[in-house]
């Protein structure tokens, strides 16, 4: 049998990590027997009362344990490790440096059947004759055992078969087998699949590229085979896909996979089916909608290397590969891309790490680049390609700034905005408005004594929704029915604000007639209307689109001329270091969806603040000049890039818990004097009260992440050991993405 990775020698002990909240790993005695059993096998093992897949992290000469305590593990479930070293290597590093249990990383990074103890490679069950079938059936067997002849007669001319096309081929039903086998005529064996054949490929042609392209894919190309990683820099429709699909020729060619990740499965059709219609190869799309066996079947092919492309999002990162040869991350700044609880990691950052160990490229491409990759970029500007202008005919868009406090407006769409709508949809085009904010108005107000209708369980409104039926919380979940009138004074209460309904609702008033879409995690919960809704959108039945974030991810909309920004203000203030240049990323996404083709597109943001340095930059010099500006003042002011942060969470039912343990942990720091490490709060969290718990941090930043990790090594096991650790839930966000 072939094994895709050789099994070390056998040890007498093994360290095998178990799916449990538990920071450590535990020695077993190996299983009896001479099969082999070695790092990135799975075993059944026994664990308290249960029986338990483990994965073996390392063999061991000795253990620690004293003899009488060690028990054995049962047994090894493949008869080839389930992880690559390569994969071993990349989950138990990504343990270590997000300090989450190795147990539950591992697990994390298996199709659920794996973890339940399912064969790592599918078996196929198949039916052939004995040596006494081969001599004695056809002639023994009775006239009369019709179906049992057939059955002997159609495996005398198949050789094998499985057994559902025998029964289907003889119309016998299963018994009959049964009976033949009883005889000792017939026997079953499992053959394991093929693996390892990469298969023919076949590239189609796409346009010729332009010198920008061709020098970016000539960049990639020449550094195949060495670990660098490359920022494919370029405006929305500069080409940028064209690209990687002929760097993926060109390692496909090597007889190499490719590992693409994406920001979300279903706002990419364009992309799979560009991808499918140029090469000829098979390709695993990995994404949420995918059952359980479909997910393992996947998984199997990137293993095996039956997949030669495999797709998918952040957790894509994980898929095994036999011959990896390159990565690619799509919108590498998209902040999907961070894993926010549980085991939160960066798959963007993970796929450097990954791409470093095993020796290849990794492309980041992005119309907006994170300020992280930017200014790794800038150290190493080999590795940066531009692409500047806008691939094909299409011309860049035309921004404009609407300024709010001069113009009326109907609903938060302001008088010119209204007019330049009509005028594009009297010119045939198509509109799109993007708004951040899903429901109906974001506040329910009483303008007669000032109340606001509040979540229970949350510092936070209820967001009005179904045009003012129900409220609902966009933190918790919680929702209620519309009050009649305000819970205080029993006046009529009124919607303020606008979300995406509100603006919709407005649409249908001011541009009766022409065919309008919404698109939010609201009206796409069904399956598969999102896809129906941007072909309806593709086909030029639908004028008017409004929709959340999800617009900006991705979906080419050639047809769209206007594009416009109805708040933009949201995150011009905010806390956070990295609000404006998520605000900034995502005004220049959505600008970007206009005017693909032929017709330049426009763009309109309204705002209360047009004066505000960040949207003049945004409107004089683009993303770059922003960037240019942001990483100017996170240098100044110490943040990352220039820096690590890692964020300790704590919450409990009462308000002092999650504050009294950071205290105590803050306290604990003294202990663990490295240098340059910085302790920040505690303070409560930017909202305090989450789903009926309340919420603190501390915040620790150092000049890079290799003091930050040794003060970690340190003081988290020892913090794990506080009273009041025991009290509070807690987590560590190491690189933490949002300070909230
Ligand atoms: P991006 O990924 O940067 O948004 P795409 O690769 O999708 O850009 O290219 C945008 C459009 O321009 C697509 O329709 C694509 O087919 C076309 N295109 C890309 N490169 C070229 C080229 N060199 N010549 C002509 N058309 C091109
Ligand atoms: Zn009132
Ligand atoms: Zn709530």
């Amino acid at each position: 049998m072939s094994r895709l990775w050789d099994a070390q020698e056998r040890a007498p002990y093994l360290a095998v990590a178990i799916d449990t909240p538990l920071r450590q790993v535990f020695d077993y005695r190996a299983p009896e027997g001479d099969s082999p059993v070695g790092p990135g096998y799975r075993v059944w093992v026994p664990f308290g009362r249960r029986r338990v897949v483990g994965v073996v992290v390392e063999s061991r000469e000795h253990s620690e344990v004293p003899a009488e305590k060690l028990r054995a593990a049962f047994e090894a479930i493949d008869s080839e490790p389930t992880f690559s070293p390569d994969s071993l290597a990349l989950l138990t590093w990504a343990a270590e440096y997000y300090r989450h249990p190795i147990g539950e990383v591992l697990t994390s990074a298996l199709p659920v059947p794996l973890r339940n103890g399912a064969p790592v490679r599918q078996e196929t069950i198949l039916w052939r004759l004995t040596a006494l079938g081969r001599e004695e059936a056809l002639a023994k067997l009775p006239a009369r055992s019709v179906r049992l002849r057939a059955i002997a007669q159609y495996l005398a001319d198949h050789a094998q078969a499985s057994a559902s096309d025998i029964l289907s081929s003889t119309e016998s039903p299963a018994s009959a087998l049964r009976n033949l086998e009883q005889r000792g005529f017939v026997e079953s064996f499992a053959r394991e699949q093929s693996a390892a054949v990469p298969p023919v490929t076949t590239v189609r042609e796409g346009p010729p590229l332009n010198e920008a392209q061709a020098a970016a894919v000539e960049r990639i190309q020449s550094t195949l085979g060495t670990f660098v990683s490359h920022l494919l820099y370029g405006v929305t429709g500069s080409g940028k896909t064209e690209v990687y699909l002929h760097a993926i020729a060109t390692v496909l060619a090597r007889g190499q996979q490719v590992l693409v990740l994406v920001p979300e499965i279903a706002l990419t059709p364009q992309l799979i089916s560009r991808f499918r219609g140029r090469f000829d190869a098979p390709l695993a799309v990995l994404h949420s909608g995918l059952n359980d066996t479909e997910r393992l079947a996947a998984w199997r092919d990137a293993r095996e290397g039956t997949a030669r492309i495999v797709i998918g999002t952040r957790s894509a990162i994980f898929s095994p590969l036999l011959q990896p040869g390159l990565i690619i991350i799509d919108e590498e700044h998209d902040p999907s891309f961070k894993q926010q609880d549980g085991f939160r990691y960066s798959a963007r950052d993970l796929a450097l790490v990954r791409a470093q160990r095993l020796g290849i490229p990794v492309v980041l491409g992005s119309a907006t680049p994170s300020l992280e990759t930017l200014a790794r970029a800038r150290k190493q500007p080999e590795t940066l390609s531009r692409l500047p202008e806008r691939a094909g005919s299409a011309r860049p868009p035309k921004l404009l700034l609407v300024d709010l406090r001069k113009h009326g407006a109907t609903q938060g769409i302001a008088t010119p905005t209204v007019m330049t709508i009509r005028r594009h949809l009297d010119a045939g085009g198509q509109v799109m408005l993007f708004i951040n904010r899903r429901g109906y108005a974001p506040v329910l107000f009483c303008p007669n004594c000032g109340w606001s209708a509040h979540c229970r369980r949350c510092d936070a409104h209820l967001t009005v929704h179904a045009r003012g039926r129900d409220l609902i919380c966009h933190h918790c979940g919680a929702q209620e029915p519309m009050p009649p009138g305000c819970s205080n004074c029993f006046a009529d209460v009124k919607p303020v604000g606008q979300g995406t309904e509100r603006i919709e609702e407005a649409l249908h008033q001011l541009f009766t007639g022409f065919p309008l879409a919404r698109i939010d995690r609201d009206s796409m919960r069904r399956k598969g209307e999102l896809e129906a809704t941007l072909a309806r959108v593709d086909r030029g039945e639908i004028r008017i689109l409004v929709g959340t974030q999800m617009l900006t991810k991705g979906h080419d909309f050639p047809n769209v001329t206007l594009v416009v920004v109805l708040n933009a203000d949201q995150g011009l203030f905010s806390t956070d270091f990295r609000a404006p240049e998520r605000l900034a990323q995502t005004i220049v996404q959505v600008a970007g969806r206009a005017g693909r083709a032929e017709r330049q597109g426009e763009v309109l943001i309204q705002t209360e603040y047009p004066e505000h340095p960040l949207l003049k930059l945004l409107l004089t010099g683009g993303y770059a000049a922003f960037a240019d500006g942001a990483l100017t003042e996170r240098e100044q002011s110490g943040w990352p890039p220039f820096a690590r942060i890692a964020l300790l969470r704590a919450e409990a039912t009462t308000s002092d818990l999650p504050l009294k343990f950071l205290q105590d942990a803050h306290d604990l720091a003294v202990d663990f004097p490295i240098r340059g490490v910085e302790l920040l709060g505690p303070a409560p969290a930017p909202m305090e009260r989450r789903a009926g718990r309340f919420r603190a941090q501390l915040l620790l930043r150092a000049p890079s992440h290799s003091p930050l990790q040794k003060f970690l090594s340190g003081w988290l096991p020892v913090l794990a050991m506080l009273p009041e650790a025991r009290r509070v839930r807690w987590s560590i966000d190491v690189d933490a993405a949002e300070l909230s």
